[in-house]
Order: structure tokens, then sequence, then C-alpha cells
């Protein structure tokens, strides 16, 4: 049966956007017409959206969902269900923040039977190598297992603070790449400088020094500098498509953006919360705001920006990550307390207010970081990332001028805090269907409803590294 969207807008270029028809079957989008033009077949189910702005489902390429193994943090079925309420229609899960990680196909599929039943929208799945994988014989073989399964990425750490998934040298980290390589599968890279980080921890622990400042100073720019100075030769060395994690420092996205200007196969995201907060707020708003690496300074804020607006910056990725709530975030120690910010229910809200609303990015533009250029990266752009036909229908339903004010309480993650808190958006989503069916509705009183739990599939990679 057909299911025909009517009375929207779609984006098209800049900030223009054009009244439009969309018609679904089965979870598929078959037509992209001018209003009026389906024939009107009484067995169509219409939708009117009352011409609300239609965009592309989010792909947020960077979330810690925790399941299974730490889902005192997070689990999949909350973490999708707020995915759902941001409009994000798929979300890419990382390997090493889950037990067993996925280094291996058995350690995949084991995930796969957990998570599946409780996704409200679709969802991939990172991959990873770690120390403790490349302690086993046949690391080889299960990476080549993993790509050839479909995982999104493969993810190192060359700084990690998990037992459980520990860092990579540069020679290993070189093993990889070469690996990779032939696979035709991109790596992205957590990069920060352990033996710089360790040493100034070591050092500012032993004076005495405890505050969250304290930390933000075992984590200067440098160390991202160095990190991705490393990526940078060895991604020119090896010829593995390398991607850079969480971006920073504005002066890390200058080695990224000669990198890519020299014709080396780099890539680099950056997070909502570098594009809103620095330092100070560190100061004002405490480890609600920790994460590694850690905020920067406004000149950082700025060139961020400036990376986003360019494509310098290929796309934004949240690093959806929530540590127990107040348990873990307040352990009245700065250095213990947990380092991460959910945010996978609020990316898309906050790139339209502070990115559209305030001109610096046009609409065409918010597709493209939030949408088209992760689908690319992923390797499903075949499928997702764009409204046109032949592509699921994954569609956001967004009231650009609803202005609302960010409270953690209302959002829908295990653990409610976030740094945005009292923030006020332009912009809200209204509905969410993902391949054509409803995973997210806001009535005009408020009320929520959800899609039901499973409905969300997991989605392989299709694409080799081009
Ligand atoms: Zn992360």
């Amino acid at each position: 049966m057909l299911r025909r969207f009517c009375n929207l807008r779609i984006p098209t270029t800049k900030n223009a956007t054009r009244r439009a028809e969309i018609a679904v079957e089965d979870g598929r989008i078959v037509a992209v017409e001018k209003p009026g033009t389906g024939d009107g077949s009484l067995n169509d189910i219409v939708v009117d959206l009352k011409n609300a702005l239609v965009l592309p489902g989010v792909i947020d390429g960077h979330v810690h969902f925790d399941d299974p193994g730490f889902t005192h943090r997070e689990d999949f079925a909350t973490g999708t269900l707020a995915a759902a309420a941001g409009g994000v229609s798929c979300v890419v899960d990382m390997p090493c923040t889950s037990l067993p990680p996925i280094t291996s196909g058995a350690n995949l599929h084991h995930k796969l039977g957990i998570i599946s039943p409780k996704a409200h929208v679709d969802f991939m799945l990172w991959g990873g190598v770690s120390d403790n994988a490349m302690a086993e014989p046949n690391w080889r073989e299960n990476l080549a297992e993993i790509a050839q399964e479909g995982v999104a990425s493969i993810k190192v750490y060359m700084l990690s603070g998990m037992d459980t998934f520990r860092d990579l040298g540069r020679d290993q980290i070189r093993q990889v790449l070469h690996e990779t390589e032939r696979l035709g599968i991109p790596v992205g890279v957590h990069a920060e400088d352990r033996e710089l980080v360790h040493e100034l921890t070591d050092w500012l622990q032993k004076n005495g020094c405890n505050s969250l400042l304290d930390y933000a100073a075992s984590r200067p720019a440098e160390v991202e500098v160095n990190a991705v100075t490393t990526m940078r030769n060895l991604c020119r060395e090896t010829g593995a498509r390398v991607h850079i994690v969480h971006v920073a420092s504005g002066r890390a996205l200058e080695v990224i953006a000669k990198a890519k200007s020299d014709g080396l196969p780099m890539s680099g995201e950056t997070c909502p919360h570098f594009l809103e907060f620095t330092s100070e707020d560190l100061i004002s708003r405490g480890s609600v705001l920790k994460t590694a690496p850690v905020v920067k300074g406004t000149v950082d804020r700025e060139l961020l920006w400036e990376g986003v607006i360019s494509g310098e910056l290929d796309y934004v990725a949240t690093d959806h990550a929530a540590g127990q709530w107040p348990e873990e975030k307040k352990t009245g120690n700065a250095w213990t307390d947990y380092g991460g910010v959910p945010g996978v229910e609020l990316m898309l809200a906050y790139l339209h207010s502070e990115g559209v609303v305030q001109e610096r990015i046009t609409l065409e533009r918010l597709v493209e970081i939030t949408s088209s250029a992760p689908a690319r990266f992923f390797g499903i752009d075949q499928r997702k990332g764009r409204i046109a036909t032949g592509f699921d229908a994954d569609l956001v339903v967004f009231d650009e001028k609803s202005t609302w004010t960010v409270q953690a309480e209302n959002l829908h993650n295990m653990n409610r805090y976030t740094p945005h808190e009292g923030q006020t958006f332009t912009g809200r989503v209204r509905s969410l269907y993902v391949r054509g069916e409803r995973a997210y509705h806001r009535s005009r009183n408020g009320r929520e409803t959800f899609g039901p739990a499973g409905a969300g599939e997991w989605v392989r990679r299709e694409s080799k590294v081009s």
C-alpha cells in the first residue's frame, strides 16, 4: 500500500525549499513530486504535514549506547528513544563501550541478538581493534570478518581510559591501517597523545592539582595536534582512509584541512559541545561538561564553526556518552568524574538553532553535515542521507519556528543531564519516520508517542572506500 506525505516542503539549495509530495511504499521513497501530482487512489494513505519542513533523517555517526555491559549508563532502548525524539533515524554505535567489544564476528552477533529487539531507530555498528584484540594471534582474521559482516567503520584509540578496549601505539596502528586499506574500510581515530597526557596528568596529580581546569590542563590542544599529525603521517604512508573523531581544537583542524588539501584520504567530525562551549563553561557547569578531548577556548570554537561551514570538517556527530547520574558524574573528584555528554536528542535542534537561525550555515549545509555526509562516510549513501526516489523513507518533520527551552528531565535517554540545560533552541522535531513508519511524534499539546521497540533494523556498510 502506498503512503503519500502531502503538504510539505523539502530543502533545495542554500536556504530555499520547495513544496512537494513524497510517495512511500515498503519503506522506500517511490516518488518525490510536485503537490497534486498523485492520482489520488482511494487506497493511498494520505499524511497531511500542514506545510511543515521535512528533512532527511539524521545519521548520528558517533554514539555510545553501552549495551550490553554498561547498561547502568545507557541501553539500546533508551538511547534509540532519545534518538527518535531528536530526529535521528540511524545511530552508529561505537564498538568499545559494550561487553564484549565488537572486535570479532561472534561478538558482533552476540550484540545484535541483544540490541535488535530494543531498537526504535535504525542502527549501524562500528567495529574496532584494541590492544586486547591484537593480543589474539588471529586478530587480522577477526578484523576481516567484521569488515565482511558490514560494520560501519573501524575504531582505534591512541589514548583510551578503558581496560576492556586498550589504546594502540603507533606501530600497532600502522599494522591496522595496512589491513583496513586492503579491506576497503575506513578507520576512525580517537586522537590524543597518550604519553603527553600521562605525563601531564602525573605531574598535576603529584602537585595536588584537582580542579576541572587541571583536568583540562592535562589535555591541551598540543595533545590533539601531535596525535592528528601522527595519523596524517600514517595516512600518507599507508594510503588508508583515516577519519578523526570529535575534533576539539582549531590547530588539530588545521592539520586535517592541510592533509585534505594535499589530497590525503582524511576527514574529521566535531561535536555540538565543542561548537558551543569553552573552558569557561567548564568552570560554570562543572563535570556535566567533562569529556575527552576537553572543550577548548573561544578561538577554537570559532575555528571549528568555520570548519563546519567550509567543509574542512565533514560532518557533526554527538559522541553521545552518558555516565550514571549523579553517581558517576559527581564523584567529588574532577579526575574520576565520568567523561562524557549525552547529546543524540539535541544535535539537530542545536545545529538548526545555532547554525541556520544564526545564519552560520544554510539549510542545505545542515542536511549535508547531519545526514548526507555521514551516509557517504559509512557507505550507505545508496539508501540513506537524501530525500529521493529509491531511498529509505527516513523523514524528519521539523517545526523550524518553534522555540523551546532544554530541560534535562524532559530528555529520553537513561541518565538525564546536559550542558545545554536552560538554553533556548529555535526549531523542534515534530515527528520522525523511519523507513516510512512513525518512530516519534509530538502532538500540539506536547504528548509524545514512539514507535515499537524492535522496529529499528541493523544497517550494514554497503560500499568500500572509494
Ligand atoms: Zn566516543
